[in-house]
């Protein structure tokens, strides 16, 4: 039974989801993702809601809502569809088929067995070769049926999916973690960024960039705000930069205004998609 909490139903919450993703009123912003000479090298899909046509509802507050419910399948199953969707109208505009994208699946999501045919079924539907896809994995509670995700992992792996451990360093996603799941990049979480580059904060990203190159991992660094962190960062490359210095998440159309005004290089030689 879901809790009463903040003076609203959790259960109508997540009713409303399954409602909302039913009716397609959820929506899919883009983030670019850049290397370190500022050429988009991928985006990541992240779920928006205007719940019930009024405020933006924010994923912080949904997403374990929908986790905890189990709703996040459907949801997190309608994102993914939507994102592989927008990403062939990306390309047809840009001419270019070399830009990752990065979907967040739920541990809800990975514990079926379904997913990979689901996944590379929708990959050949919307002509993306799989290396395109980077399967973000975030996990906000407890995981029950750890070897079954494995599991999947593995079979994503082998189809020629990227694996990435999102928000590393914090909470559930941990060191521990980086040894159980096969991976092949981690998201730097954003809260090691942001006090870069004060002395301690710089050894705690030394440490953290040299267990992602112990384990052979591509990195990429979350919430990269200022040209102070940016500049700092450089030394580290080959790596991926996200954050709202490179571009805030956005609707397509946005996405698509802010590329052609030239803010950002779409590089279609790119060979460094991490
Ligand atoms: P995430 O996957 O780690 O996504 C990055 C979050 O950091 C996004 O928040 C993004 O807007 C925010 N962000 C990016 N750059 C900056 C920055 O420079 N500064 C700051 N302060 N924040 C920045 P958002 O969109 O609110 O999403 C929050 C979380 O909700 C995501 O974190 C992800 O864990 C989850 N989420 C979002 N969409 C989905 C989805 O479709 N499926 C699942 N399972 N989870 C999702
Ligand atoms: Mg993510
Ligand atoms: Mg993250």
């Amino acid at each position: 039974m879901l809790m009463q909490t903040d003076g609203f139903s959790k259960t109508v919450m997540s009713r409303d989801i399954l409602e909302s993703v039913l009716k397609n009123e959820f929506e899919v912003y883009f983030q670019p993702q850049v290397d370190e000479k500022m050429e988009l090298v991928g985006l990541e899909a992240l779920a928006r809601w205007r719940r019930a046509g009024t405020e933006w509802a924010p994923p912080s507050r949904f997403i374990p809502i929908a986790e905890e419910s189990g709703s996040i399948i459907a949801l997190g199953n309608w994102i993914f569809s939507k994102a592989c969707h927008s990403m062939r109208s990306f390309q047809t505009d840009f001419f270019t088929n070399d830009i990752s994208l990065s979907v967040n699946f739920s541990t809800r999501q990975l514990e079926s067995s379904r997913l990979p045919g689901f996944i590379g079924g929708l990959l050949a539907k919307a002509d993306l070769p799989p290396w395109r896809l980077t399967v973000e994995i975030t996990e906000s509670r407890v995981v029950e049926n750890f070897e079954a995700i494995v599991a999947c992992l593995h079979e994503l792996r082998s189809m020629g999916i990227r694996v990435a451990l999102d928000d590393f360093g914090v909470g559930h996603s941990s060191l521990s973690r980086l040894a159980e799941l096969p991976v092949d990049i981690i998201k730097i979480d954003a809260r090691f960024t942001r006090n870069l580059p004060r002395p301690s904060a710089c050894l705690m990203f030394d440490g953290i960039v040299k267990i992602a190159r112990d384990f052979k991992l591509n990195i990429v660094v979350e919430g990269v705000e200022t040209w102070e962190q940016r500049n700092f960062l450089l030394q580290y490359a080959p790596l991926s930069l996200q954050g709202y210095l490179l571009g805030k998440p956005m609707g397509l159309e946005t996405l698509k205004e802010f590329l052609t005004k030239d803010e950002m290089t779409v590089h279609p030689e790119s060979n460094y998609n991490y």
